[in-house]
């Protein structure tokens, strides 16, 4: 059993129970893991508390220094890297060197952004003071982290957690646990001080639970869903420990008649079916205006019967099996929902059979056109391969769906009209839109959703004000 990573070493954890990790392409075992519990989560609070004086009283500099030898070690560990996330999370091997890519990118931003953690002061406050306002770290930061994005999603937290002086407990989900314990030890190798990066693994409702609840927490940064992410805020409460919450979405993609379409549709199918549609960011809905709406609907759906579905480990797969049965089992409801309430599918709608899809928890590439607008599709997160698409009167008929949906995370627009694009862009109620462009995060853009998809920031400057607080002081003279 690979065991928690404590205070800088492999930790094993006394009569803990074991995780069994499977590929969700083959079944076969990946390894286990602890299930960590109170005594793991805390053993790794002590040691980041432990750690926290030294690593607040580091040069802000240095600690950017230490985060850039880290995020170099990530990235001289790809190819160690890459097959272990294949393996564990499902994903073409192409598509976890990516993830590994934006990973060390995004740690890299952080080096940059700690020469620059500045307060602010004021030479004028009264006669003879002057005041200045601190920026302090906040403590131990316990980072919740799903398993479609294991690494950049816990980069995106750790990052700013490190740069400004937090130490961190992270908590990877029980599926995709042997990434995140390999990116410790090796931080650790690089010279990041012991305790200030732990991991600890296991289930989101014992040991999860346990780290959100430690009083020697002051922070939770969770990514995950939506319901979790509730329970996760009412905990938090009760020692008022601060909370960054990265949720569930289901991002509208606008095309009006004027737009390219063709590039509009390239953008929908490859923002739905990336990471087998298993992303927050991915495009749910396409809402297309009524003169282009089947161009729009069979183009996509063109594209998907194209892609090769296989597994993650094989030469030219780029879509893998779903992480698992519940996701796929979830995608066959809500596409039975779609085809029930009048949609009529364009592309795929299976289950594929034979070698190797009998063994892995694959579906086609999905396309569902004209469902109703109270159909599962519509109003729920679809988090795996399928699409709703939508004809709609005007771009207003088009906003107005797009709002009509308790999340606001991301949303695109596609027109020539670049005032139209600015006039959706204020009216579309989510924390990013895309004009013109595919779904990319930018690492100097704060990211982050509206309404039930999240609160607070991660990504860009911005997210530093999520990892610190300021305090005033006042000097008379
Ligand atoms: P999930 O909420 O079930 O699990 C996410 C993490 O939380 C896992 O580590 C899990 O073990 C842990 N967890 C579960 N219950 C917990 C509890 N009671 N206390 C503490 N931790 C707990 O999410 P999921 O369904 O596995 O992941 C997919 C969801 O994540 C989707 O809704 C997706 O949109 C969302 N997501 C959001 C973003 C974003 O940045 N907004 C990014 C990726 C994924």
């Amino acid at each position: 059993m690979e065991h928690a990573f404590i205070g800088g070493r492999s930790t094993p954890l006394d009569g803990a129970e074991e995780i069994v990790v499977r590929d969700p392409g083959t079944q076969e075992v990946v390894g286990t893991v602890p299930e960590s519990g109170s005594a793991g989560i805390d053993a790794a609070v002590e040691a980041a508390t432990a750690a926290f004086a030294g690593w607040r009283a580091t040069p802000a500099s240095a600690r950017g220094k230490a985060l850039e030898a880290v995020a170099d070690a990530i990235e001289a560990h790809t190819d160690e890297l890459a097959p272990m996330l294949t393996a564990e999370q499902g994903k073409p091997l192409r598509e976890s060197r990516l993830e590994l890519h934006r990973c060390v990118e995004t740690l890299r931003h952080y080096v940059g952004l700690s020469l620059n953690i500045r307060g602010t002061a004021v030479s004028d406050l009264d006669t003879g003071a002057r005041g200045m306002v601190l920026r302090r770290p906040l403590g131990v930061v316990g980072a919740i982290v799903p398993w479609n994005f294991p690494t950049t999603l816990l980069a995106n937290k750790l990052g700013p957690a490190l740069v400004t002086g937090n130490t961190v407990v992270a908590k990877p989900d029980e599926t995709t646990p042997f990434v995140t314990l390999r990116l410790a030890s090796i931080a650790h190798e690089a010279g990041l001080p012991e305790g200030v990066f732990n991991v600890v693994p296991g289930s989101g409702q014992i040991t999860g639970a346990a780290l959100v609840a430690h009083p020697g927490v002051r922070k939770i940064a969770f990514t995950g869903s939506t319901p979790v992410g509730k329970q996760i805020m009412a905990t938090a409460a009760d020692d008022m420990k601060r909370v960054t919450l990265e949720l569930g979405g289901s991002d509208p993609l606008i095309i009006c008649a004027d737009a390219d379409v063709d590039a509009a549709i390239s953008a929908a199918a490859m923002g739905r079916f990336f990471n087998c549609g298993q992303a927050c960011l991915a495009i749910k809905r396409v809402y297309a205006e009524a003169s282009i709406a089947d161009r729009v609907a069979e183009g996509i759906a063109a594209k998907a019967r194209k892609l090769s579905l296989g597994l993650g480990t094989a030469k030219g797969t780029q879509i893998g099996p779903l992480h698992s049965e519940e996701g796929r089992v979830a995608i066959v409801k809500q596409l039975e929902d779609a085809v029930a309430s009048g949609g009529e599918v364009l592309a795929g709608g299976s289950i594929p059979e034979g070698e190797p899809f009998d063994r892995g928890w694959f579906h086609e590439p999905t396309v569902v056109y004209g469902a109703s607008h109270d159909s599962a599709v519509a109003v729920e997160e679809t988090f795996g391969p399928l699409l709703g698409v939508w004809s709609v009167a005007d771009l207003d008929e088009a906003i107005d769906r797009a709002n009509a949906s308790p999340y606001g995370l991301g949303s695109s627009v596609w027109t020539s009209d670049l005032a139209k694009a600015m006039d959706a862009a204020d009216r579309i109620d989510a924390g990013y839109t895309w004009i013109n462009s595919r779904t990319k995060v930018y690492d100097e853009l704060p990211f982050g959703g509206l309404k039930q998809s999240g609160y607070g920031k991660e990504h860009g400057e911005e997210a530093l004000a999520f990892y610190t607080e300021e305090k005033s002081v006042v000097i008379r003279t």
